[in-house]
């Protein structure tokens, strides 16, 4: 048995909500934050969390369908969930959230590279700097330094 938090997230600034259940809502925030946030939750701004309804559940199966009953209940057109969180509908949106997760790895591929970039190009001008030897005091570039002072022969 585990503790089952059924919860409700609305949107600040419109009256959008989603309806979500989940073992620890702290970790959950942070994801529903993150960029990389599959679930529909991630057009919402800003949203403030309440927490619906506490549970001990089973397993998986049974904190959705516990899920799925707070969304039937709270069912209007503001309610952002698209698939249903148990039964038929379990299985599509696993196959969306696979299908999400495939069409934005570009997306996180380049943003990743460009974080790459960024860091890369701050070392080159870290590296390119010019600093004089501490102990024979020749200048050299920052990133021949080590090596320089590596020498068999030693500067000094
Ligand atoms: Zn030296």
């Amino acid at each position: 048995m585990r503790l089952s938090i059924i919860y409700k997230a609305q949107c600040s600034e419109t009256d959008k909500f989603y309806i979500g259940s989940t073992y620890n809502l702290y970790n959950r925030k942070k994801v529903h934050k993150s960029k990389d946030n599959k679930a529909e939750s991630r057009h919402l701004i800003n949203p403030t969390y309440t927490i619906l309804k506490e549970f001990y559940t089973i397993n998986r199966k049974h904190k959705h369908e516990l899920e799925q009953e707070y969304m039937d209940l709270n069912k209007s057109d503001d309610m952002v969930n698209k698939f249903r969180a148990s039964g038929f509908d379990y299985e599509k949106r696993k196959l969306y959230m696979v299908q999400y997760h495939k069409e934005h790895q570009k997306e996180r591929i380049e943003r990743d590279n460009k974080n790459r970039e960024k860091i890369r190009a701050r070392n080159k001008i870290k590296g390119e700097r010019k600093v004089n030897c501490p102990k024979c005091n020749k200048e050299m570039r920052y990133d021949s330094l080590s090596k320089h002072l590596k020498k068999k022969v030693p500067c000094v």
